[in-house]
């Protein structure tokens, strides 16, 4: 059987990632590689390879197709024969063949006729497998688990987060954890970065051209309880209407920057938006696709704008997955682009190689700040100037990215990570002893970065744990301590701004004082020749020194007074009355919820 094409060097590193996971076990398996980099062709060497039947699952007709007319591309001469559509949208039905390309819409409405047993599933923009609310995936693969309980399960994503459904992995190859306890893959068995796609010209180099004339702030929309920018179209209609002139000068601007570029790409917020934007280009070059577009008419457009017929092509959330139109060299973003992995997907409609294409202009009117190459944080920015910053685990070494902020000199002023997501061998009694030589039992390292005490066993929990997982008594609620102080005559509550330590080396102990907004002080001290004292001082505060990426202990007073300055304030510091002074009684650090902290607005 000979094999015309030549996979790239990554192509292979993936294909053989997945070999070697499925040889050691039957977890399914996530492959993250970037728009552009020929994800059919992987799918299309696994389906060859693969001794069994295989399924391959799209959810498009676009990719189920294309999917499909890799794997007989590749040469291998018995393919065409091996090869069979499932897909009501190509009014194929093919259920018999070795290797079936199926939409999953139609697959999991037939799964009767589908009773052989499978080796391999492949399910491409897999993503999807944790959105999918009408349950299609988990039908179908409940359906061929019975056939075959070994059957192996593999997702090929280019965006492997999403905010609202947030990651869909548990452990990275590169020995880390992504916070999801419940997705339905278990590892990402390899990632391919953007950057070295664009490095080894598989890709055109995005030129991200700082427009600055006028933004859509959409920092602006406000969120709804998951977490979610309140998207929907009333929302963004009120806020793009908020600057009637923005839309015709950035409309004109891309126009302009456009003069001597082939196609591009417009992503609207709205439909009433891009109706806006469509009435400042030149009608005759211009196309409008919406959700709404009939299919046939939606063709025909994308069909005249890849022969160039058409060269503006404005879209409203249809264009950002299975579209490939190699010749786009502007991309310009109007929308509201809720991660770095929407942001990156959307770009890389513009990457593609293309003849006379030497770069694609990305052209951001959002003022998301986010960078094309930045790797993605799975959480959403905490401050409009965050930065992903790099803090390496005093426990385990390992190099997170969190969201942080750094001053103009590049320092890292402070960061939001809360645990390091470094993944290291559990110790041999966590390991699984009926499997002595299975892969090796990981786990997350345990450190954390910012945390609160369990009351009752001093054990660190997360700030936001409602109950201790190391001895399971309920945490109080820093919100309830709130409540309660403040309902209290003999309670003070104290919205710290700043504290003042100070060493008073004749009593060999550190004060620290408490100031809130108005001058208020309340304080207290650390004797440090008393062990409990000391120790008092180290959890609530050495502990907690540049969001605790250094993790110190003191022992002396001598060994302090240098990282003085670098104490941190609480957020609230309560204390109650005694005869003759107020003793502090609880100090509430990386406090989140209702209440006011100081140098906030209210
Ligand atoms: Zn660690
Ligand atoms: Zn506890």
């Amino acid at each position: 059987m000979s094999q015309t094409f030549i996979l790239r060097d990554y192509q292979t590193q993936a294909v053989e990632a997945a070999l070697k996971h499925f040889r050691q076990g039957d977890d399914p398996a996530v492959i993250v590689l970037p728009t552009g980099a020929g994800k059919s062709l992987v799918i299309a060497e696994l389906s060859r390879l693969a001794k069994g039947r295989v399924i391959c699952l799209a959810h498009v007709k676009e990719l189920v197709e294309q999917n499909h007319g890799k794997f007989l591309a590749t040469g291998s001469a018995a393919g065409i024969f091996s090869a069979g559509l499932f897909s009501a949208g190509l009014g194929q039905k093919n259920s018999t063949a070795k290797t079936v390309f199926a939409s999953i819409q139609s697959l999991s409405a037939n799964l009767d006729a589908f009773h052989t047993p499978a080796s391999l599933i492949i399910i491409d923009e897999c993503h999807r497998v944790g959105m999918d609310e009408s349950g299609q995936y988990h039908k179908t693969i409940t359906h061929f688990r019975t056939l075959n309980p070994k059957v192996k399960i593999l997702g090929l994503t280019a965006t492997p987060y999403r905010l609202g459904s947030g990651w869909i992995y548990q452990q990275h190859y590169h020995g880390y954890t992504r916070p999801c306890a419940d997705s339905f893959f278990k590892k990402c068995i390899f990632e391919l970065p953007l950057q070295h796609m664009v490095k080894k010209a598989y890709l055109t180099p995005p030129i991200h051209y700082d427009a600055a004339i006028a933004h859509y702030d959409f920092s602006l929309l406000t969120e709804s309880l998951d977490g979610e920018q309140n998207t929907d179209d009333i929302a963004l209609n009120e806020l793009i209407h908020k600057y009637p002139r923005v839309t015709k000068a950035v409309t004109e601007q891309i126009l302009q920057l456009s003069q001597n570029r082939q196609g591009v790409m417009i992503f609207a917020a709205t439909i009433d938006h891009a109706q806006e934007i469509c009435g400042y280009l030149p009608a005759e070059q211009t196309a409008l696709i919406t959700g709404t577009t009939k299919i046939k008419q939606r063709d025909a457009l994308i069909a005249a704008f890849k022969a160039k017929k058409i060269k503006y092509l404005v879209n409203v959330s249809v264009l950002t997955t299975g579209f490939d139109a190699p010749h786009v060299d502007v991309i310009a973003i109007l929308r509201p682009t809720q991660s770095i992995s929407l942001f990156q997907q959307i770009v890389g409609r513009g990457l593609r190689l293309s003849p006379g294409k030497k770069d694609c202009l990305v052209l951001d009117y959002t003022n998301n700040g986010y960078n094309i190459f930045q790797p993605e944080i799975g959480e959403k920015k905490p401050t409009q100037d965050s930065v992903a910053v790099q803090i390496i685990c005093p426990q385990c070494n390992f190099a997170n990215v969190f969201w942080g902020r750094k001053d103009s000199a590049g320092n890292i002023l402070e960061h939001f990570g809360r645990r390091c997501h470094g993944l290291i061998e559990a110790p041999d009694d966590a390991a699984s002893p009926e499997v002595p030589n299975g892969p090796k039992y990981e786990t997350q390292c345990t450190y954390r970065f910012r945390f609160k005490h369990c009351p009752h066993c001093n054990q660190e929990n997360d700030i936001a744990a409602r109950q201790c997982q190391h001895c399971s008594k309920k945490l109080i609620d820093p919100d309830d301590i709130l409540r309660r102080a403040l309902n209290l005559k003999n309670n003070k509550v104290l919205r710290c701004a700043a504290i003042t330590p100070q060493i008073i080396w004749a009593d060999k102990c550190l004060k620290i004082t408490y100031h809130d907004e108005d001058g208020l002080t309340l304080s207290e001290t650390f004797r440090f020749n008393y062990k409990n004292s000391r120790q008092s001082f180290n959890d609530l505060f050495a502990r907690r020194i540049a969001n605790g990426s250094q993790s110190l202990q003191f022992n002396t007073l001598e060994e302090l007074e240098k990282f003085l300055p670098y104490l941190p304030a609480p957020d609230f510091v309560i204390a109650k009355k005694q005869k003759h002074h107020w003793q502090v009684t609880e100090r509430i650090f990386d406090y989140e919820g209702p209440y006011r902290k100081a140098n906030e607005l209210g």
